[in-house]
């Protein structure tokens, strides 16, 4: 697709500070890249021109697609029903086991430009009640969403957000109250292997659920991945984590197979059963996926 004259407009980043000798300093994810001029940040989607922070991809959409809610995967939020699904690029994390890999880091972006209200129309037209931002990371998009969101919400469309909830907490309490129900990943518990084998932060997704379980409905998945997130213990303390902002926060454990980088067998079934067992007493609303089912 030709650009539009719309998407040759430069679209100026939110979050950030300008530092010595036209550097940008981004404050949106907590990876805080400092960002030369004639530079993009680690995710690849921010970029310094010339001392201002801008979006090179702004508007350029991955994937559209109709998806069950469940597949978010939400439970307990317009259960039964469809979401307009809606992916952009890049991504804050990076997930050696991503599947969503091919548009999270890309080799090329395709130019599928589509403005907010021309995307909110798209949404009402489809008769879904909720329009989802998802696939790959789409706070990193937080500029596009807080527009989309505000008109979908106007239109009387439902927000759905599906995120690595790895956001700083200031842009995070500027989308969440624009969202009515968001899934966050929670990957695992060891710090060490969500900063140096995922490129997260876990404080800051812990604060990012615990601020969406304020703000709007909140469910939180854990992916069971080998060398990730593997242990009874781990599941424990996430269970635990999370009954202490709520019981009723709905706990999705599901299986990976082998994806992008990492290509350690998935966990089998009675493993599997046996790491998410202690979630069951801890919290009300498990939803355990075997492996053979997915
Ligand atoms: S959003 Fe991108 S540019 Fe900004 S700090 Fe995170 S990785 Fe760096
Ligand atoms: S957070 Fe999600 S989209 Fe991003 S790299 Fe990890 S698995 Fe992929």
């Amino acid at each position: 697709m030709k650009d539009s004259p719309a998407e040759k407009r430069i679209h100026q980043a939110l979050y950030y500070e300008r530092l010595v000798d036209d550097h940008c300093a981004c404050i949106l994810c907590p990876r805080g890249c400092v960002i030369a001029p004639g530079s993009f940040g680690h995710c690849g989607a921010r970029a310094n021109a010339g001392g201002t922070l801008v979006l090179p991809y702004y508007g350029l959409i991955s994937s559209i697609a109709i998806d069950p809610v469940e597949k978010k995967p939400l439970r307990m939020f317009l259960p039964g029903s469809l979401t307009y699904s809606v992916g952009f690029w890049h991504c804050t994390m990076d997930c050696p086991f991503c599947q969503n890999w091919e548009i999270a880091h890309p080799d090329k972006v395709e130019r599928r430009y589509l403005e907010p209200a021309q995307l909110v129309a798209m949404a009402l037209t489809s008769g879904c009640p909720s329009i989802s931002f998802t696939y790959s990371e789409p706070c990193l998009h937080i500029e596009y969403l807080i527009e989309a969101m505000t008109l979908a919400r106007s239109a009387g469309l439902k927000t759905i957000l599906v995120t690595n909830g790895n956001l700083r907490p200031e842009p995070a309490a500027s989308v969440l109250p624009l969202t009515d129900a968001t899934n966050v990943d929670l990957k695992t518990w060891i710090p060490d292997r969500y900063g140096k084998i995922l490129g997260g932060d876990i404080k800051a997704v812990k604060a990012f659920i615990a601020l969406a379980y304020r703000l709007c409905h909140v469910e939180v998945t854990s992916l069971l991945v080998p060398g990730v997130l593997d242990t009874p213990d781990q599941i424990e303390k996430i269970a635990r984590f999370l009954a202490g902002i709520s019981r009723t926060i709905p706990l999705h454990i599901t299986p990976y197979h082998e994806a992008y980088l990492w290509d350690k067998r998935p966990l089998g079934a009675a493993e599997s059963a046996r790491i998410a067992e202690p979630a069951f007493a801890l919290i009300d609303h498990v939803y355990y996926q075997p492996p053979w089912l997915h």
